[in-house]
């Protein structure tokens, strides 16, 4: 028998509802065999919350649209307090070149995984008075050890098996340092992977001069966040990057962009990034089929340009970059 899967959306802000509606119209024209468990935004409601933390925990699998996060005040951001009542411990971002888009560099194709439970992330903020406030940064053995071994891991199943991790134990020598040091332990039990150290600023520049030499790249939760930005912006931007969060008992994907207030509302957001973060949702789940088709459908009509949205380009709308995909579905593969 097919196996069927419930899995929790929460739409989210901004423009979240209109590529969730993309999203489930393309899953439902490949006929993929999923049932929708669908929420509000929890921004303004913790009871939201609750239940979908609960939702999520009970069928494992969930896809977020972006939630906004108030600019240096309010409550913590609700994304990261999801990832932490999920154990979503892995945050794991593909960024692989598309046919078609204008972007400095062809042939990219990165994985890159960030820590996403601790570091720079802990929200824990002092405020000591006179001008001066105290963030704390947390890196503990155990949760380095693990997102160590979930890239090596990762690394050891890829063609060119090589892992960099950029870190910055020049400066911050006992947090980054014990980070690093976690990292040369797993690194000894894959011999087959190829292991370097770099400097994160360092990377930075590498990446934008030459992102083919980089293959898997392993960050902290802080340098993680802001490096996969810049490898978005090097495949043609934001709207085409997806990302998983893996934890060991649920799984939860979402684009890697935010809610995007400035175009909110006008249709012209692109799903893309949404649909492919749904595309690894199959893959998790080894509805492979499934996935390569969306997958196929979506790079073709990025590749034909005219129905891309603004930002790549073109002068489609959400609605009519998803007609696209739709149609896409039935070329031959
Ligand atoms: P953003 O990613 O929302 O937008 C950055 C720029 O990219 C904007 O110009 C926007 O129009 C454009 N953009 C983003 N997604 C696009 C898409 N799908 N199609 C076309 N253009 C797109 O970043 P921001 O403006 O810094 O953040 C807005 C809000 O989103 C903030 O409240 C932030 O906290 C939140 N945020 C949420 C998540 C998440 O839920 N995981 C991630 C990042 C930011």
């Amino acid at each position: 028998m097919k196996p069927h899967f419930i899995v929790t959306l929460v739409p989210g802000d901004g423009i979240g509802p209109e590529i969730a509606s993309a999203l489930v119209k393309v899953f439902q024209a490949a006929s993929v065999p999923i049932t929708w468990d669908p929420y509000n935004s929890p921004t303004d409601d913790r009871s939201t919350l609750k239940a979908i933390v609960e939702s999520a925990r009970k069928h494992r699998l969930m896809i977020k649209g972006p939630l906004a996060t108030p600019i240096a005040e309010g409550p913590r951001s609700i994304n990261v307090t999801l990832r932490s009542a999920l154990g979503l411990y892995a945050n794991v971002r593909p960024c692989k070149s598309f046919a078609g888009v204008e972007s400095r560099w062809d042939g990219v194709e990165l994985l890159i995984v960030r820590e996403n439970t601790e570091g720079a992330y802990t929200g824990i903020e002092h405020d000591r008075g006179q001008g001066k406030v105290e963030a704390v940064k947390i890196v503990t053995a155990a949760a380095s050890m693990r997102i160590a071994e979930y890239a090596f891991r990762a690394a050891s199943h890829r063609p060119r098996r090589t892992l960099a991790v950029a870190h910055k134990a020049n400066i911050m020598k006992k947090a980054d340092g014990l980070f690093l040091q976690c990292c040369r332990e797993v690194a000894r039990k894959y011999p087959a992977v190829s292991y370097r150290e770099i400097l994160v600023d360092n990377c930075c520049l590498q990446l934008v001069l030459d992102p083919q030499q980089f293959d898997v790249l392993l960050f902290q939760n802080l340098y993680g966040d802001i490096v996969s930005d810049l490898c978005a912006g090097l495949i043609g931007g934001l709207g085409l990057a997806p990302s998983a969060n893996i934890g060991a008992e649920c799984a939860m994907f979402e684009a890697v962009h935010g809610s995007a207030p400035d175009i909110a509302g006008q249709g012209i957001a692109n799903p893309a990034a949404l649909i492919l973060s749904g595309v690894l949702l199959l893959r998790h789940v080894n509805l492979h089929r499934e996935a390569n088709r969306i997958e196929q459908a979506v790079r073709s009509v990025i590749g034909h340009r005219e129905a891309t949205t603004g930002d790549l380009g073109g002068n489609g709308t959400t609605t009519s970059f998803t007609n696209a995909v739709i149609e896409a579905l039935h070329e031959p593969a």
